[in-house]
């Protein structure tokens, strides 16, 4: 579902991803780990069309990420090429970012009216059934200062859902909730993951890593330190990196 060779990433004369290989397969949990700093977040938004990669190849499902390869050579998409492209992504972020003056079945209704020109009647219809798959179909008509921290990141899960994305983004998802409100939104990651959704995942979560995650890659400085199965990177680590930044969050 996503490739990645040897992508690079850099602001200015600053590189922050210096050659990523990786590859996440379809239904797949994708655990990336990592100290603050080290590239998650600018490798998600390459994926996501959020950022633009200085150099290698992104694959989202078979295609190039934002360029056309013609020759031996790549042209950039034009925009509406791109927004094609970002519609089959889903992201959430640490912050749920919904449109504070719009209820929960608004915020979930308003990419496919917008986006898809669904018509009111289904997209409501369809926003509702996702509220209740992430446990909120008390909520539909309440605004986001009216819902918890951990009911609005499950607002926004609804919300990225309800494009019918082919694969899932998910940065730092838990990590601006009380630690009370964490686990109620990991269910819903977890029935997602069950349902067969292919999700990349920045956590500090390393339980959800280690229940959950089918791969789990630990990036530092830019780069993929250690990769495999997270119960053997988490549990018998190999790099001096990787040892020292678990040593500090398990
Ligand atoms: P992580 O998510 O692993 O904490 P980020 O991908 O957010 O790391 O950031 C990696 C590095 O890239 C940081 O040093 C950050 O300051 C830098 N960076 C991220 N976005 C930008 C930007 N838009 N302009 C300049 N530097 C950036
Ligand atoms: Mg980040």
């Amino acid at each position: 579902m996503v490739r990645a060779e040897r992508v690079c990433k850099s602001f200015g004369h600053v590189e922050v991803l210096k050659g990523i290989d990786l590859e996440v397969k379809t239904g797949e949990v994708f655990c990336i780990v990592g100290p603050s700093g080290s590239g998650k977040s600018t490798f998600l938004r390459c994926i996501n069309h959020l950022e633009k990669i200085n150099a290698g190849r992104l694959y989202v499902d078979g295609t190039l990420v934002g360029y056309r390869e013609k020759g031996g050579k790549l042209y950039e998409l034009r925009d509406r090429e791109v927004s094609a492209q970002r519609r089959d992504i889903g992201m959430v972020f640490q912050r749920f970012n919904l449109f504070p003056h719009m209820t929960a079945v608004e915020n979930v209704m308003e990419a496919p009216v917008q986006v898809k020109r669904t018509s009111k009647a289904e997209a409501r219809k369809r926003a509702t059934e996702l509220l209740d798959r992430v446990g909120l179909a008390d909520k539909v008509a309440s605004y986001p200062a009216q819902l918890s921290g951990g009911q609005q990141q499950r607002v926004a899960i609804a919300r990225a859902l309800a494009m019918d994305p082919k694969l899932m983004l998910f940065d730092e998802p838990t990590s601006a909730l009380d630690p009370e409100l964490v686990g109620e939104v990991l269910d819903v990651m977890k029935a997602l993951a069950r349902d067969g959704m292919t999700m990349v995942v920045v956590t500090h979560e390393m339980g959800f890593a280690r229940e959950v995650g089918d791969s789990l890659v630990f990036m530092d400085g830019g780069v993929v330190v250690e990769s495999g199965d997270p119960k053997d990177v988490l549990g018998n680590p190999q790099h001096e990196r990787t040892k020292s930044f678990l040593s500090k969050v398990l």
